[in-house]
């Protein structure tokens, strides 16, 4: 058997040592806030207490589910216990010695150097809570009996530098008590007063109540119960901040308190911005789920479509039993119709933004737009009301569009709706492309971003007009005016195409004379149902094995390089020829972002440039 009465020693990883250091020296505003988080960890282990309890039919409930603070001006310390689930050795080693996200580290360290005034309240959306105390305490003891059937009472101490210690402990009732030594320079937390302030700002919508001295401080308030016209906005504020860890004010939200067939009370956020890792980690629901008042679970996925899921806030149903999986949830009737109303509820707020209220509208589209986004291939029902709220740059202007504006302006015999797929503003804006989209005056939507390639093109019709990718072979948009009178005859424009053709051989699938071309030379265009350019370097970053279909090398026959070609060729000049229709070929890859091998392409230039730049030979 393993010795756990004496003292164990462990090391913290280098990643939480670099954590606790920033922690420790780099966060100095709105320090308060590490107490926030331990009263949210004790309310956390609280309610998995009662759950688990209340689930598992082992008779009456005698806990008393509360959390006690206490201070000690002499001993300079603070307590805060909770009667909650306890920690076992394991969770002590696994759950707080280690970072939870990996990015997280990361993401404080790209704070600190980008110069922004580090505020603690940003801690608590990284899961590493707990360690904020070390702002203010230079040790903590964590007393703790986990409620498990042979679960022994565990010990733990630590300064927040490079170690701590597990030795087994003394704590008699399930629960965990967590002590501070406070910082010489934090003694004001172990002041009453100043703690029951700060209790009353951050934690006032604890569930459980919170003791300090003789009183509770707490309100026990189900925010969500109360009356609409009851709350205040500066209540449903700090609630808000409450259930997220955000220490921003939400874009808006929703208060829903629906009776009838199904009824539950929902109080939900928009956050004015994305959380830290909303679009790089898998995301997570941050929808709360409570059954009748109690607290089920707080990502609670199922009642969301995943488009949705930067919503936060909380949903209260009598009409779901507290004791079922989370499976068996998300196939009941009753989740659906939740799901369904709540979608519907939140469109509805996000469509109300977009017509009277733009300037929010556009902060949360700029926010949450590419989860939107997903919706038009995931949320297919919605499809039509998610078309409506989607906003896109265009060649019309500086700002963005709706699909609605831009159909208003269309001329009379456009038909379809124009698209370019492109890496960024500033390069669809250069596309030649776009040119004879320009010189026509019809708008194109710039589509730049790398979540649109996936969603637009799969979108068939908005009302009743069609989407057209402006690089598909089979547009036709030149008419006869605009050929250039000085144009090459239509004999030679076929030499000149046999030329790039056999040049070429199989890397293209034909060579056309194009009708879309103005200012360049030569495009790249996919035939039609073949794949855009933009998602095809996608595919082809995510396996680089993939082959996409062969382009079609549109040649602007109009353009001088063509006629020079030409000449160039009666007079035998082969290896110049060969080089510039390699050149113009792959300077149209390059402009799609598809030359993988830009050496022969640099090489081959200067070749030409030893050309051009060379002495004149002198005269024989
Ligand atoms: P988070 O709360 O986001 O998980 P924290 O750093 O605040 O991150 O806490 C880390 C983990 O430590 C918690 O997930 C929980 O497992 C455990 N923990 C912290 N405080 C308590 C507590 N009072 N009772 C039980 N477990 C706790
Ligand atoms: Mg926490």
């Amino acid at each position: 058997m393993s010795d756990t009465t004496s003292t164990q020693k462990f090391e913290y990883k280098a990643e939480m040592q670099q954590l606790l250091h920033l922690i420790i020296n780099s966060l100095y505003t709105n320090q308060e806030i590490f107490l926030r988080e331990l009263i949210s960890n004790a309310s956390d282990a609280l309610n998995k207490a009662r759950f688990q309890r209340l689930t598992d039919h082992s008779g009456e409930d005698s806990t008393e589910y509360k959390i006690t603070i206490t201070v000690d001006q002499d001993a300079n310390t603070l307590s805060v216990e909770d009667t909650g689930v306890g920690m076992t050795r394991d969770d002590l080693i696994e759950r707080l010695g280690t970072i939870a996200s990996s990015g997280t580290l990361a993401f404080i360290e790209e704070q600190k150097a980008s110069g922004k005034p580090m505020d603690a309240g940003m801690i608590g959306q990284f899961g590493v809570g707990f360690y904020s105390a070390f702002m203010v305490a230079d040790q903590i003891r964590i007393e703790t009996l986990h409620g498990g059937e042979d679960a022994e009472p565990m010990d733990w101490v630590s300064d927040g530098t490079g170690t701590y210690e597990i030795t087994s402990g003394t704590r008699s009732e399930p629960g965990t008590k967590i002590t501070l030594h406070l910082k010489e320079d934090a003694k004001e937390f172990s002041e009453e007063v100043r703690i029951r302030s700060i209790i009353r700002k951050y934690s006032n919508f604890v569930d459980f109540p919170i003791h300090l001295g003789e009183d509770q401080v707490n309100t026990l308030k189900a925010l969500w119960k109360t009356r609409k016209d009851e709350v205040s906005d500066e209540e449903r504020s700090e609630f808000y901040k409450f259930i997220s860890g955000d220490y921003s004010e939400p874009l808006g939200h929703l208060h829903l308190q629906i009776e009838g067939l199904l009824s539950f009370d929902a109080l939900l956020f928009i956050p004015s911005q994305a959380p830290y890792s909303f679009f790089r980690e898998e995301r997570r629901s941050d929808l709360h789920l409570y059954c009748s008042g109690v607290f089920v679970r707080d990502d609670a996925e199922e009642l969301l479509p995943e488009y949705l899921n930067f919503v936060r806030g909380i949903v209260d149903t009598d009409d779901l039993p507290l004791n079922v999986s989370r499976e068996v949830t998300q196939n009941s009737p009753v989740a659906k119709r939740i799901r369904s109303t709540l979608t519907g509820k939140i469109l509805g707020l996000l469509s109300e933004w977009a017509s009277d209220d733009i300037e929010r509208y556009n902060t949360f589209f700029e926010n949450f737009g590419p989860a939107l986004k997903t919706g038009l291939f995931t949320g297919l029902d919605k499809r039509d009301d998610l078309l409506e709220l989607m906003r896109y740059p265009s060649t019309s202007g500086e700002h963005v569009t709706s699909l609605e504006d831009y159909v208003t302006r269309m001329p009379d015999h456009q038909e379809s709706i124009y698209f370019l797929l492109a890496d960024s503003l500033e390069s669809a804006r250069k596309s030649p492309h776009l040119e004879v989209f320009s010189r026509k005056a019809l708008e194109v939507l710039l589509l730049v971003d790398p979540i649109d390639a996936l969603t637009l093109p799969n979108v068939e019709k908005y009302k009743d007009k069609t989407f057209t990718n402006v690089t598909s072979a089979e547009l036709d948009l030149r008419d006869d005016s605009d050929i250039e009178p000085e144009s090459i005859p239509g004999d030679e424009v076929d030499t000149l195409l046999t030329q790039f053709r056999v040049q070429l051989g199989d890397r293209v699938q034909d060579v056309v004379a194009s009708k879309r071309l103005v200012d360049s030379a030569a495009t790249l265009v996919t035939a039609k149902d073949a794949m855009d350019p933009q998602l095809e370097r996608m595919m082809k970053s995510m396996n680089p094995e993939f082959e996409g279909a062969k382009k079609v090398l549109e040649l602007n026959v109009d353009h001088p390089l063509m006629k020079n070609i030409l000449a160039l060729t009666s007079t035998n000049q082969d290896s110049l020829v060969n080089d510039t229709i390699e050149q113009v070929y792959e300077g149209a890859l390059l402009l799609d972002g598809n030359l993988t091998e830009p050496s022969d392409f640099v090489s081959r230039m200067t070749r030409i440039l030893v050309d051009v730049t060379a002495e004149p030979s002198p005269v024989s």
